[in-house]
């Protein structure tokens, strides 16, 4: 028999509850039939795909409506609905449901989760991962732990998206916020004055709220049908990847292979193995597109080419590979902005917020959504529709151009380096046999310093954020 509906607000009203356990097993982890039903996890927390989503009828209304459930809204919609806000989370998707990604969490995201309140223990069935593994170059191999700061733990984990996003939406649901999924999010409801008062489904139902958070992903539909295009000078990414059975799968590490060539050019990207800890290793590669054979590569078959070249026992190859190699884009370096503006706030991909250092978005993405969320409880505070709240709104981009904005800067000037083949060529065959030069590297890559009172290496990367030229 189901439980019935828990219409409190800042409960889980709309939702009926199957087997409500908020820490499943869950050692499937993936929907029967679809390309990623042989990868599986021990993962175990809140699943969205437990509660039978009934959507209601009729046009609805809420204090703010978040559009995409993945790290960015879901991240949004928990603090949201932990400060007392009543959230709306649509997705166009039923869970659980894909991402294509590399599924690596970084100590940035290992925080970030715990800020959500989801345990990261080995108990809760997480892999830890004591660091990154770095092939390339004159050393040939070399280990590098993640860093001991005090902004940050020094673990890093792998969940497959099919995982992970079910379970940031669940963790959602469960601080309050009312997801509803299989809702396509068509266009934005714009007023005489400009100013976005909500959002209309497929179906024709509209959603109004006075704030709309756009955290729809890399398509950004929200954002460019409210008018905001993308900076085409931004730096920009794409990636490929595909799940493979490997006695890797349990190995400590994430790797990263930075010797990635078209003919003898060294690409300005790297390829990547990231252990699910349950089986498979998820393997991709990613490149910029500050070369010149960022428009002419065809990605599937250089993954094929790469792993070719990879040892045997590794399992990398097309037999044990279990899902297809699929591809998507990664935009970098805030590329679509205003972050606000008339009522509308994007956070994650749909602004633009994947790092050009290492390909990194998951956590940016559930970082902002905290400063999102600040940002509109502070407006809620002063009354939306307010000039206050407006002002209070307009601070999120501040808030995280404050944040990330040099980091950002000085990853375009990395881009446009690399996208040298010379340039890369010294960075790899030079600068990996050079151990302290990599331990600022990695922590430079993955933005992981103490901001205040960190060792040298800390300080170096910080003052030279604070160099990097601006545009
Ligand atoms: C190949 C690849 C590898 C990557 N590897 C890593 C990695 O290892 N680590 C890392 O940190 N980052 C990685 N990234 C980046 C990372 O995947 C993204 O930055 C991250 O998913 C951004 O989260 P998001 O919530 O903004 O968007 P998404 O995760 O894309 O979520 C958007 C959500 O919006 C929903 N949606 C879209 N349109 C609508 C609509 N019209 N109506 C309703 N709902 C809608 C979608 O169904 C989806 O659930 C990788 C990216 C790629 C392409």
């Amino acid at each position: 028999m189901n439980a019935p509906v828990v219409g409190q607000p800042g409960g889980t009203a709309g939702l009926r509850r199957l087997h409500w356990n908020p820490w499943v097993d869950c050692p499937g982890g993936a929907a029967k039939g679809t390309d990623v039903s042989q990868v599986t996890s021990t993962v175990r927390g809140p699943r969205a795909s437990l509660l039978d989503t009934e959507t209601p009828t009729g046009d609805q209304q809420a204090e703010v409506i978040v559009v995409g459930a993945g790290p960015a809204g879901s991240a949004t919609a928990t603090f949201l609905a932990r400060y007392g806000v009543d959230v709306v989370l649509l997705d166009k998707a039923r869970f659980p449901r894909d991402k294509i990604c590399g599924d690596g969490l970084t100590p940035r995201s290992v925080r970030m989760l715990a800020r959500l309140g989801i345990d990261t223990s080995p108990e809760a069935g997480w892999h830890h991962l004591k660091g990154l593994r770095v092939y390339g170059g004159r050393v040939g191999q070399l280990d590098m732990e993640w860093p001991v700061l005090k902004d940050f733990p020094n673990y890093g984990l792998v969940c497959p998206r099919i995982v992970l996003d079910d379970l940031l939406a669940g963790n959602a649901v469960e601080a309050g916020a009312k997801l509803y999924t299989g809702v396509r999010v068509t266009e934005p409801v714009i007023d005489a004055t400009g100013h976005v008062k909500g959002v209309k489904d497929a179906t024709g139902r509209v959603w109004s709220a006075p704030v709309v958070v756009a955290a729809d992903g890399n398509s950004a539909r929200l954002a460019v049908n409210a008018g905001r295009s993308h900076d085409t000078r931004a730096p920009m990414g794409v990636a490929v990847r595909a799940y493979y059975e490997s006695p890797k799968h349990d190995m400590e590490w994430i790797e990263s292979w930075l010797e990635l060539r078209d003919g003898t050019d060294l690409l300005p990207g790297y390829g990547w193995a990231f252990p699910t800890g349950a089986g498979t290793v998820n393997v991709g590669l990613g490149m910029l597109n500050s070369s010149a054979a960022f428009g002419n590569t065809d990605y599937r078959e250089l993954q094929r080419r790469w792993l070719a070249s990879t040892p045997p026992e590794w399992g990398f190859t097309e037999v044990n590979r279990v899902t297809e190699i699929r591809g998507a884009a990664l935009p970098m370096c805030l590329n679509r902005q205003p972050l606000y503006a008339d009522g509308l706030l994007l956070v994650g991909d749909a602004a633009g917020m994947i790092s050009p250092f290492n390909g990194e978005g998951i956590d940016y993405a559930m970082e902002a959504g905290q400063y999102a969320a600040t940002a509109i409880v502070d407006a809620k505070s002063r009354g939306f529709g307010t000039s206050g709240a407006e002002l209070a709104l307009n601070n999120y981009g501040v808030v995280v151009k404050e944040a990330w904005g040099s980091h950002y800067r000085l990853g375009k000037a990395f881009v446009k380096l690399i996208g040298n083949p010379r340039i890369m060529h010294l960075c790899v065959h030079y600068g990996l046999s050079n151990r302290r030069l990599m331990i600022l590297v990695n922590k430079l890559l993955a933005n992981l310093t103490d901001r205040h009172d960190g060792d040298v290496y800390d300080k170096i990367i910080n003052s030279l954020e604070k160099l990097a030229p601006s545009g």
